[in-house]
Order: C-alpha cells, then structure tokens, then sequence
C-alpha cells in the first residue's frame, strides 16, 4: 500500500490533479497496486477555509505520506495579502523548506506529434529530451543579504552567492544517477571564468564524475548554456546547475515542449519527494475544463519512478500519453487543424484507455 497525499490547491489544480489521481488509479488495476489518496489544503483554498496557506494538518498528512502530488496554488483574490500569507510562497516554498526539497527535475521532451507546437523549427528540437536539474536551496536567494546605508545618500545592495562542498555534491550525484539510465551525459553549468562558487561547483563536479566512469561529464559556461539550449538543444541529456542559473535555464528549455501543459516537475530530497505541473492555477481558464491535465499527469508518473521506485509502470503512463497524442487527440492549448479537441475530464479518460489496453 503507498500512501500519497493529494494537494490540489486552486484554479485548475483541483481539475488536472483529478485526472492524474484517477490515472493512478488505472495503473494500481493494472499492475495490481494499492494507492491510498488523502487530500489535503493548501494555498489559497487553505488560507480560505483555515486562514493559512500551509495547514498544520496538510503538514501532518505529508509527513505520514509516501509522496506528494500537488496542483498548484495561487490567484488574483490572494494577490494583495503579505508575503508570508500568500499561497506560493505560504505554500509551495513552504513544502520546499519543511521537507528539505533540494533538487529540482523537470523533464523536457519534445513527443514527435507536438513538433509543431515548439517556437523552434521542428529539425531542431524534433527528439529533444532534457533533464533540468537545478539545486534548489543554496546559491544567491538564500545567501546573506543586506542595504547598506551611503553617506552620500543611496545605498549599497548585497546578495551573496554561497555554496558548501556537499551541498555541491548531492545535486550532482543525483545528476549522475539520473543520467546513468538515460543516455549517460551529465552538462554541468556553471560562470567559473568568473566566480569563485563555480570554480569550486566546477571542482566538485570533476570529482563525482570520477565515481561514474560510464557517464560522460561536459562543463559549459552559463551563456552559452542559454545559446546552446536554443540552437542545439538535442545534446543536452542531464543538465545540471545552481538555484539562479537553473531557475533562468529551465524556463528557457521549457519552452522548447510547446506548452506549459505538458511540464511535469519532481522536487527531491533526501526523503519524500514533491510532484507537480511546472504551471500555475491558469485563473483565466480554471473551472472550464480546458485545461491540459497532461503535465499533472506525467508529474505522477515521475512521482511513480522516483518516489515509489515503479519504473515500469511509470513507463506505461508515459507511453500512453504519448500514443494518446499521436492518436490526434488536443486540450485547446495544443489544438491545431485535423486534430479532435477534448475537454480536461476526455483527456484522462483517453490517456486511461491507453493504460488499460496496452
Ligand atoms: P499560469 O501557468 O497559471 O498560466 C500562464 C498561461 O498558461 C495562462 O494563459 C494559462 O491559461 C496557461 N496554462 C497554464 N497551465 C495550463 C494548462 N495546464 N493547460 C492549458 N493552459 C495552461 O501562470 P500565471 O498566469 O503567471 O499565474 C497564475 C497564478 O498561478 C498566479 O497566482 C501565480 O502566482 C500562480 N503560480 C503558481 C505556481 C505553483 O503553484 N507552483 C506556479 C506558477 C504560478
């Protein structure tokens, strides 16, 4: 029996993480898995019903879970609150914080009937698959900051850029493993020409990448990282950088995909593990089924392979998508001539179909 816990959030989140939810459940029939879904609030729908964004029973419930499957939180009528009271940072960072979450996946691929859909012309990113992995707790948003008052009226800002040896080395084991079974390179980013942090990421990079002599290690400046990602982005296979880099990075590679709907995303730690759509709530769309719940979808599947070791099965979800795709079948964010548009509710229940005939 694996326990997870179901935070849906608002807008879209509770429509899309339906269907990944009942996806779940057509890969626990098939594969003779028992799933125990508990929801729990968080964000603006927590902050509504209990006056704050992260209850201490949604806490609870994670802390006894084996996994989260988060939706996404946030919206127009939280958007004049505190910081400290608004849904993403009261919520999501929160989540990030408590469980210790320090390395950020998010996956990038180019399925071949969405070619069109990339703002790159199709030769270039037809049979791209990226993994961003950016290190989530270290680097300039957490460093020591600090205004410094000048005589001369003004002031002096100061963010730091800190990073310790092991924090280095964790992100970039990961990098290693995940790479090792997929097509074994690891694309390390760094500005070492310039930065004393780098120089030593660049240091420990080197040194894991000797405990995996089967992968291939490739160290590549930040700027041209950005050019790279655009005009050969079917080298990268793992792509590997700090918190600031990678934030910038991984939105830039996600645009690659065609849209936001289909970006899965895990957030891991040393022990349970966070999944979720890299989108938002979608305020525009929510309540209407138009959604893309495929993002939701593949943020279980990676929820399936990472935290609950069920590759195969994680396999399924993905291939299914996939065939559902090529079968010409749309949400409106994706709809193009000569394909058959579905409501959020008809895509899950294509893609369940799929998982059941295969
Ligand atoms: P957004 O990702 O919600 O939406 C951007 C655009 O993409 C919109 O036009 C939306 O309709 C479309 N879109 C997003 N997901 C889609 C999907 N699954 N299917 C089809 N279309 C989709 O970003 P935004 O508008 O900047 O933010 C809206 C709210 O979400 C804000 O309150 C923001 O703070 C919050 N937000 C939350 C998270 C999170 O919970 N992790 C992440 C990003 C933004």
């Amino acid at each position: 029996m694996f326990k997870i816990a179901v935070l849906p959030g608002d807008g879209i989140g509770p429509e899309i993480t339906v269907q990944a939810v009942r996806v779940l459940e057509a890969v626990g029939r098939r594969y003779n898995h028992q799933f125990e879904f508990k929801e729990g609030l968080v964000g603006g729908a927590a902050l509504d019903a209990m006056g704050t964004p992260l209850p201490a029973e949604t806490l609870e419930l994670c802390r006894t879970s084996d996994a989260i499957l988060f939706g996404a939180v946030g919206g127009p009528k939280w958007d004049g609150l505190p910081l400290h009271l608004r849904p993403e940072a009261g919520g999501i960072l929160a989540l990030r914080k408590e469980f210790g979450l320090y390395a950020n996946l998010r996956p990038v691929k180019v399925y071949p009937s969405l070619v069109g859909a990339s703002p790159l012309k199709p030769e270039l990113v037809r049979g791209v698959d990226i993994m961003v992995l950016r290190e989530l707790t270290g680097g300039l948003y957490f460093g020591k900051k600090y205004w410094e008052p000048l005589p001369e009226g003004g002031f002096r800002v100061v963010d730091t850029l800190e990073y310790t040896t092991p924090e280095i080395e964790r992100i970039l084991r990961l990098a290693f493993e995940l790479a090792s079974k997929r097509r074994r390179k690891v694309t390390s980013v760094d500005k070492a020409n310039v930065l004393g942090s780098s120089r030593h990421w660049r240091e420990v990079a080197s040194a894991v990448g000797e405990e995996y002599p089967d992968v291939e290690l490739e160290h590549m400046y930040v700027d041209n990282c950005a050019m790279q990602l655009v005009k050969n982005p079917k080298q990268f296979d793992v792509l590997v950088t700090e918190n600031m880099f990678g934030d910038i990075l991984s939105d830039q590679a996600s645009v690659l995909a065609g849209s936001l709907g289909m970006l899965a995303s895990a957030s891991l730690g040393s022990g349970i593990g966070l999944y979720e759509p890299v989108h938002g709530t979608a305020p525009d769309i929510a309540g209407k089924q138009l959604a893309n719940p495929i993002a939701a979808i593949l943020s279980a599947a990676m929820l399936l392979r990472f935290s609950l070791n069920l590759a195969e099965e994680a396999d399924c979800i993905e291939r299914a998508v996939a065939a559902v795709l090529e079968q010409g079948y749309r949400t409106a964010d994706l709809m193009e001539d000569g394909k058959t548009r579905v409501s959020t509710a008809e895509m899950g229940d294509r893609i369940i179909e799929q998982i059941e005939s295969q």
